[in-house]
């Protein structure tokens, strides 16, 4: 509706909602006049090599692997929600993490929020670092740490916001700003999975890059693993492309198709999981047998101020803590009727899950006290974090 004014359906105290959003989400990279078809829908292009017109002279894609029709529809479509010049698709979450990661070389530093999706925290600490990277972690929520954190081999920065799942919020400008004035050189990524294009542009904070699991909101229905990088950086589009190619993480022309497919939609369910999260964040505050409720929207949230300077709302995380011990949780998990108890970020199905339950390390005992003593370990890490994550 190109009438409506552009923040009519901005949340109150949020960011205005970025201008043509949805407009941008369905048509871009769906131009039908780039096909001999005029084919409304970008079709699923199976070929995995391209015909050249002499050798070495090909007509925008060679092999599939370093480039894909559908790939490139859905990449147009991104780098537009994400106001990125630039995006590659690839095979998994993961997989972007491990092919930002390849930027840097033996003997060089990554600095990570030390509260993040296990995976990463997994791949950084048991992986990289055998690799000869030097690995540390931060609390990044306060800045003040960021900047003796900081070392003279730092080449990259690891934030996520919010983190996976306790929901602490970072200032991702003031992070961006201490840290391109210690070494503009240093690299600033931002894991953007729980907010999604639609609630956060990292790039327009002064991050280098922005990595999304497109496993979780973007493609947003629990069939497709994927993993998206938005930048607008030349130099660095360059690298990656060339590293993705080499490395290998490219994902299916089919992967491709339903996500871009997912994303199209993406603007409607992001404003729907907003609204149930703080209606079911809302209802669980007030609920007596709850201990407590993480989720940024509610003004209890410590950064819940910070979230409405950077963010134009809240995504459908919810973390809670419920009164009692580890098998009233796992009682309460097994007595879900709607939700279903499976690991992940919910699509357009909700889910719950237990982030403790599959840690040998975790004893039983009250959940909230089990909170506390995961925040004293060094790096907190979120695997040790009890609690229930609702993703509504
Ligand atoms: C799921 C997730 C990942 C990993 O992505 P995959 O698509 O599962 O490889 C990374 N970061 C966050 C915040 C996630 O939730």
């Amino acid at each position: 509706m190109a009438s409506q004014k552009q923040n009519d359906s901005s949340a109150a105290g949020y960011q205005p909602l970025f201008k043509s959003f949805a407009t941008d989400a369905i048509h871009v990279g769906s131009e039908p006049e780039q096909w001999n078809s005029r084919a409304v829908v970008p079709p699923i292009s199976l070929s995995t090599t391209f015909k050249q017109h002499g050798p070495g002279k090909h007509a925008g894609f060679e092999y599939s692997r370093c480039g894909n029709p559908t790939r490139s529809c859905l990449e147009r479509a991104i780098a537009a929600l994400d106001g990125a010049q630039y995006c590659l698709a690839l095979s998994s979450g993961m997989a972007a993490t491990l092919t930002i990661t390849h930027l840097l070389k033996a003997g060089d530093g990554i600095l990570c929020m030390n509260d993040v999706y296990g995976g990463t925290n997994e791949y950084f600490s048991k992986i990289a670092a055998e690799f000869g990277l030097g690995v540390s972690f931060a609390d990044l929520t306060k800045l003040a740490l960021l900047k003796a954190a900081l070392k003279p081999n730092t080449k990259m920065l690891w934030i996520e916001t919010p983190t996976n799942p306790t929901l602490k919020v970072v200032d991702i400008k003031g992070c961006a700003d201490i840290v391109h004035e210690h070494n503009k050189d240093i690299i600033v990524v931002v894991d953007n999975t729980f907010m999604s294009s639609y609630f956060q542009r990292p790039l327009a904070l002064g991050a280098d890059i922005c990595m999304y699991s497109a496993t979780k909101y973007m493609n947003g229905h629990s069939d497709v693993v994927m993993g998206l990088i938005s930048l607008s950086r030349d130099d660095l589009n360059e690298r990656l492309k060339f590293l993705q190619s080499a490395l290998g993480a490219v994902p299916s022309p089919f992967d491709c198709y339903m996500c871009h497919r997912g994303l199209k939609t993406l603007h409607v369910r992001m404003k729907q999981h907003f609204k149930n999260a703080m209606a079911a964040a809302q209802f669980l505050e007030a609920d007596p047998r709850v201990d407590g409720v993480i989720f940024q929207g509610l003004p209890s949230h410590p950064q819940h101020e910070l979230t409405k300077r950077q963010c134009t709302g809240c995504s459908g995380m919810i973390s809670f803590y419920i009164k009692g011990k580890l098998e009233h949780a796992s009682t309460f998990l097994r007595s879900l009727k709607l939700f279903t108890l499976a690991d992940s970020l919910g699509g357009v199905e909700s889910l719950a899950e237990h982030p403790s339950a599959s840690t040998p390390l975790m004893e039983p005992g009250s959940l909230l006290s089990m909170l506390r003593r995961s925040q004293e370990s060094p790096h907190g890490c979120c695997r040790r974090q009890p609690g229930i994550v609702g993703s509504i």
